[in-house]
């Protein structure tokens, strides 16, 4: 019998480019939304940003509070196995960064960013959506400041249990009509919590979010597939 645990895996930037990323943080939830694993990461390589808003901790608490990554995966050994699968926003993403292997750690992956995608007739592409706007949209949650790998993992597991465990294809056409509804909303609240704490424009030194979308890329790297990209709903 399979069991469903929630992953998430927070990046610090290495680097200015998207894909200069370092694992910091991560977590691990069970089905019920307890957590099993909560670790900070200690990074082999300097912190360029520790990207705050996403980790919840500063480049000195990482380095302080952040143990080795064979320590934290030795944590996970007793949740994990191939009877485990394991649910995220593009969780094979934060698989691979702990290096858990298939068939080993996990039997496979439930990546919401997938099952939640909506095609949209009129730009003849995949709308993709964050855990953030499914959080919102879906189970009424307020746009967080800062957030941490316990906190996401929780959300998706609590999207898995109320969305997509038991869901048929009718259920889960009205959760990406619900989603894509309530994602507008989500938005403009983002934006208006943005508003002032950073230019619009970034600094010169600002690193690149934009590995799913290279029409907001600022750093040259390779962006991630064009099919699966993570493209704004607007
Ligand atoms: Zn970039």
């Amino acid at each position: 019998m399979s069991e469903f645990l929630a992953l998430d895996v927070e990046c610090a930037a290495s680097g200015w480019g998207h894909n200069d990323r370092v694992p910091v943080r991560m977590a691990l939830v069970n089905l019920h939304g307890g957590v099993l694993v909560d670790k900070v990461i200690l990074p082999t390589v300097p912190i360029f940003d520790s990207l705050e808003q996403y980790t919840g901790l500063r480049s000195d608490e990482i380095f302080e509070t952040g143990e080795p990554m064979e320590e934290v995966q030795e944590a996970m050994q007793a949740h994990l196995g191939p009877h485990v699968t394991l649910i995220g926003q593009r969780v094979q993403f934060d698989a691979d960064w702990l290096e858990l292997r298939k068939g080993t750690h996990y039997r496979d992956v439930v990546d919401l960013a997938d099952v939640f995608k909506r095609w949209s007739q009129k730009r003849n592409h995949f709308v993709h959506f964050s855990l953030q706007e499914a959080g919102c949209a879906l189970l009424g949650q307020k746009t967080p400041q800062t957030h941490d790998p316990a906190t996401d993992a929780k959300t998706a597991m609590a999207l898995f249990v109320s969305f997509v465990l038991g869901s048929t294809e009718t259920s889960l056409a009205r959760t990406r009509a619900r989603l894509l509804n309530g994602t507008r909303r989500y938005r403009s609240e983002r934006d208006r919590a943005a508003h002032g704490v950073q230019g619009a424009g970034g600094a010169p030194h600002a690193v690149c979010h934009s590995k799913f979308n290279g029409n907001t890329c600022t750093c040259g790297q390779r962006t991630f597939d064009k099919d699966t990209a993570c493209i704004s709903v607007n």
